[in-house]
């Protein structure tokens, strides 16, 4: 036989060097299994995109490998990009309950729901699947449900944890799986793949349960409604609103079609635990008595569209905030979400309500002694910090090298890049493609990096629009030109200006007639030109001139 052994590749398509879109390859020989397909929410300069997911031409390319799609748990940069992948490449996806039930509601609203087999794991699932055989392990984290899996390959076994921290009172009682983790460890772990969110914060991250402690005494001491934000999925959050309310005689009303769709799968499949008639419709809290409403809802990182967002611009069509409502943000903001919440939170500030932001949330990660936990009881030949952008991945690798995984056995690794492991060695191969596709509505991919200048060029300084037919025969200007801009300037307050910029446009053209130069892009460069610069001189703006040349 000409070819030799097979080896192991492990390739991040999504979720290093950046948060979110979370997803790995696995690859021995002709099989493929693939970890969780997220997405991730767009930057700022992304204008116009409703989210991000992993480029996945490499699997494509080998769609006749690739056997299944395995998920950590049900939280959107892991699952979210599941339908567009599964557009592309239709394999059975493997994970545990909640996070199958979330699944099935996203495949539902793309249509996908009768062509997609879902496989239910738990702890003592182990699947075969190609070369692979793969078991799930589960982990803390602030959705139920979560874990991660223990990857049996022919070259030894793969530890990859998902999102992970170790809480000791689980608010569902369900413990990591930590005695699995140490034999792991004993039979001998080739690399653990391991969350390296929180690397960068020292000590360990408190129980969910301390929050739960907090919310309570809050609930008790409301003098009015409490309105509380989180996370639509956060799951055990919402129990324990759910259980402090129960306690201080409240009825709890939800709001936010996220959150609403989350409370009926977590209830229907008994991972949220609510008393008959806790739970009431939004549009009765009216007739309550304020201190016997807790209302929850959607809009923690002050979403434009989110529930709490539009109560606090007094928009909601449901609730208005008032004097002695008190308002509690458990969550922190995500990076680069703080100005909108600073935005909401004062905007409820001047409706009269009480505003409590901090210290009503943990992390859901684990902070850097977990992380050296899970090193330890593993203990991996090589390491690869995933699920993080660079420096928390290179700080991750740091606290591994202090457990003492050797330095030349860590990998810090970029989107495509691949590790080949053979013989029990570990190297980087070739690269392959990997990065980011936009989702602009039912559009996915199609907006590049020339549509995005474009539009970051309307956003900054507007467009022009130039009409001119001229004559077949003689290239006269038969009617205009005529000037149409939007975001530019104020035309009404703008006639003279405009009036100019349309002599300039005459001239130009009759110029070039008189010199005999008739093709369409010579003129329109012609009229760009003279147009910009004009425009430049009087304004200090460069909108976008759009020349529309007509023949007649
Ligand atoms: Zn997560
Ligand atoms: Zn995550």
């Amino acid at each position: 036989m000409a070819r030799g052994k097979p080896k192991l590749s492990i390739i991040p398509l999504g979720g290093v060097g950046e948060i979110g879109k979370n997803m790995t390859a696995y690859r021995y020989g002709e099989d493929i299994i693939v970890v969780d397909a997220g997405l991730k929410f767009p930057e700022e300069e992304m204008l116009g995109i409703d989210a991000v997911i992993p480029d996945i031409a490499y699997l494509v390319e080998h769609r006749d490998k690739v056997r299944a799609i395995f998920l950590t748990h049900g939280h959107e940069d892991h699952i979210g990009g599941l339908p567009y992948v599964l557009k592309s490449i239709n394999v059975p996806v493997y994970g545990t309950r909640l996070t199958l039930g979330l699944v099935e509601n996203k495949l539902r609203e793309h249509g996908l729901a009768d062509s997609v087999k879902l496989n239910r794991m738990d702890g003592n699932s182990h699947v075969r699947v190609g070369a692979f055989e793969v078991s799930f392990f589960y982990n803390n984290h602030s959705i139920p449900d979560t874990g991660g899996f223990a990857i049996k390959t022919p070259e030894g076994l793969v530890v990859h944890t998902g999102d992970f921290k170790f809480d000791h009172t689980p608010v569902d009682g369900r413990p990591a799986d930590l005695h699995k983790l140490a034999a792991y460890g004993d039979q001998g772990v080739l690399a653990l793949v391991a969350d390296s969110t929180n690397a960068e914060r020292e000590g360990f991250t408190p129980s969910e349960r301390t929050v739960g402690r907090v919310i309570d005494d809050i609930v008790a001491q409301a003098p009015g409604r409490v309105i509380l934000a989180t996370f639509a999925s956060n799951i055990h959050r919402m129990q324990q609103v759910i259980e402090a309310a129960e306690r201080h005689g409240r009825k709890v009303a939800v709001v936010g079609r996220s959150m609403v769709n989350n409370i009926h799968i977590a209830v229907q499949l008994g991972y949220l635990h609510v008393r008959p008639g806790t739970m009431v419709d939004i549009d009765d809290i009216g007739k309550m008595a304020p201190e016997k409403v807790v209302v929850l809802c959607t809009g923690s990182q002050g979403e434009p569209m989110s529930a709490l967002t539009r109560m606090a611009r007094g928009a909601h069509r449901k609730i208005d905030i008032i004097p002695g409502d008190t308002v509690v943000l458990a969550s922190s903001p995500i990076p680069g979400n703080e100005k909108y919440v600073a935005r909401t939170i004062d905007q409820l500030f001047r409706a009269g309500a009480n505003v409590i932001y901090r210290g009503v949330h943990v992390s859901g990660h684990g902070s850097q002694e977990e992380l050296k936990l899970m090193l330890n009881l593993t203990r991996p030949k090589y390491f690869f910090p995933v699920h993080g952008e660079y420096r928390m991945q290179r700080t991750h690798a740091r606290l591994a090298m202090d457990v003492g995984v050797p330095e030349e056995n860590i990998f810090v690794l970029d989107l495509g890049d691949v590790v080949e492991i053979e013989n029990g060695v570990a190297r980087l191969g070739a690269k392959v493609t990997a990065g980011t596709v936009m989702i602009d509505g039912l559009g996915v991919g199609d907006v590049g990096n020339i549509v995005l200048r474009d539009r970051k060029l309307l956003s900054q300084d507007g467009i022009l629009v130039v009409v001119v037919t001229l004559s077949k025969e003689t290239g006269q200007v038969l009617s205009g030109p005529d000037i149409i801009s939007r975001g530019f300037v104020y035309v009404r307050e703008s006639e003279a200006l405009l009036d100019e910029a349309t002599r300039l446009v005459e001239s130009t053209l009759t110029r070039m007639v008189a010199d005999n130069i008739s093709e369409w892009s010579s003129l329109k460069t012609a009229v760009r030109d003279a147009l910009g610069r004009f425009l430049f001189d009087q304004t200090r703006r460069r909108p976008m001139i759009l020349p529309i040349i007509m023949e007649a």
